[in-house]
């Protein structure tokens, strides 16, 4: 675990911030670079940097507040749906290390982007697949 962070910082009120939601375990905050409006970040109170560090109960906190507070970021923001993204350590473009849950509205408007167009894709045959699929079950 970190020992701060800019978002320990906002959870204890050091850095002011557009606060949604607070429990004992986690926090809801408007992103202040917003991809969208109501673009929300939810994260557990605890600096985890990685959601691979972080115990299973806090996952669960983490993503029960996620669906509660997508659900209101929708009605508040009249979205139809939202994109759910983290980006889960550096090489994927995470820059706080902090676990932080992106919340992003997504509009009927033309430019709601998947998740699809952020890779190239790969083929891979289907041997391939059961490779890694086994690489996987036995690494767990
Ligand atoms: P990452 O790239 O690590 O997944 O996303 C970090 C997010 O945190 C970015 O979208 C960025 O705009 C947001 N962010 C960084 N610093 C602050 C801050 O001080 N306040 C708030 N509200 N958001 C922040």
């Amino acid at each position: 675990m970190s020992e701060e962070t800019i978002f320990t910082q906002i959870v204890a009120g050091e850095i002011p911030s557009h606060t949604v939601y607070e429990d004992e375990t986690t926090y809801a905050f408007l992103d202040v670079n917003p991809l969208a409006p109501g673009h929300t970040l939810v994260i557990p109170k605890e600096p985890y940097e990685r959601l691979n560090d972080m115990p299973t109960d806090l996952i669960g906190d983490v993503f029960e507040t996620t669906g509660q507070i997508a659900e209101a970021v929708e009605n508040a923001v009249d979205a139809p749906a939202t994109t759910i993204a983290i980006n889960n350590g550096e090489a994927a473009g995470q820059e706080v290390p902090h676990v932080h849950v992106h919340i992003v509205p997504q509009f009927e408007d033309g430019t709601a982007k998947p998740i699809h167009t952020l890779f190239d894709g790969v083929d891979l045959a289907d041997d391939e697949l059961a490779q890694i699929a086994e690489a996987i079950r036995s690494n767990q």
